[in-house]
């Protein structure tokens, strides 16, 4: 590495990507060498379980300007790229994906826009046909709810492939959150922005680290992270139903005082106490959430662990 900072750098986090580390570096380092710009690439390896840090380690011998970062074990790629944001050095900084879903050519449209005076150029994806039908949809649904509830709003169909500039990412370091959604994060600290489009391929190797299970939590993280409204909802909930109930409440006082007492009403009443039953646990494991988070935020603990930085 040279002395001076370079202007470009490139955030890559990496979790079992031996499959694709090599033929993205093959990819990434021609255009980073038509830019004619200086820049870094740093790798963060997430606590891969396979050969992913030999093989960058081979990749580092072999070109000039790599860093490895290695963290101590699998933290998530939002933690990832928050290790690499962190350590970046270069006056611009681009997160991308190592398995080329991003396509690195695109740098030359940020850099152009970045010239024009934007602090931040985000990539759309204008087609997601390399999606499948239920990542597709629920993508769709989660950014339409998101957006609905919370004031921060994050542009559909934008991923964390992006060029900032450094005082952008001075901002992004203000949030001192442990929990990080960083595509909020990154909406949240604002600037002037130009969204440019692209069309999203799939990826050359290796597998999704994202599915069903994965992406719901990472769905409710970004709620929960950037709204309350979930929180807050059930204080009309619970108004509706007692409204409801004060209703039916005298409706059955009014008839009994008409018609007498009559003793059947097993059905109506099971019916009500299970739903309310339900009611109350949905608007108690929403509680959780939050109260889980407030938990895990207030023990403090760093976002990540660096291993090795080289
Ligand atoms: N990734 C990571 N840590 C993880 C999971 C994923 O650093 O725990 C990286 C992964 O190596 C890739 C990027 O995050 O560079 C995007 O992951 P993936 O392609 O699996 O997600 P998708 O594109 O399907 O949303
Ligand atoms: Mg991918």
């Amino acid at each position: 590495m040279n002395a001076n900072p370079p202007v470009i750098s490139i955030i890559c986090p990496c979790y079992n990507e031996q499959d694709t580390v090599a033929v993205f570096t093959e990819t990434m380092l021609p255009e980073l060498a038509k830019t004619e710009l200086s820049y870094e690439l740093i790798f963060i390896n997430d606590g891969s379980r396979d050969q992913t840090l030999s093989k960058l380690k081979d990749l580092q011998t072999q070109h000039a300007n790599i860093r490895v970062i290695n963290l101590a074990r699998n933290f998530g790629k939002e933690a990832a790229l928050t290790a690499g944001i962190d350590r970046s050095k270069g006056q611009v900084v681009v997160p991308i994906d190592v398995d080329l879903q991003d396509p690195p050519e695109l740098i030359h449209d940020f850099i152009r826009e970045w010239q024009q005076g934007y602090d931040v150029v985000v990539a759309k994806r204008s087609d997601r046909t390399s999606d499948s039908f239920a990542k597709k949809l629920s993508a769709e649904w989660f950014y339409k709810f998101h957006n609905k509830i919370s004031h921060v709003k994050i542009p559909e169909n934008v991923g964390d492939y992006r060029l900032m500039t450094r005082r952008v990412v001075e901002a992004i370091q203000q949030l001192p959150e442990n929990q990080r959604f960083m595509k909020g994060i990154f909406s949240w600290v604002g600037f002037k922005t130009k969204i440019i489009e692209y069309k999203r391929d799939p990826r050359v190797a290796g597998e999704t680290s994202f599915n069903g299970w994965k992406l719901w939590n990472f769905a409710l993280e970004g709620i929960t992270s950037f709204s309350t409204a979930p929180l807050r909802i059930w204080l009309y909930v619970g108004l509706l139903i007692s409204l409801l109930a004060f209703v039916y409440g005298s409706a059955i006082v009014i008839k009994t005082l008409i018609f007498g007492i009559d003793a059947p009403g097993y059905a109506s009443l099971i019916t009500i106490m299970l739903f309310l039953g339900g009611v109350q646990l949905i608007g108690l494991g929403v509680m959780g959430e939050y109260i889980g988070r407030l938990f895990m935020e207030s023990k403090r603990r760093p976002i990540y662990i660096i291993e090795e930085d080289n």
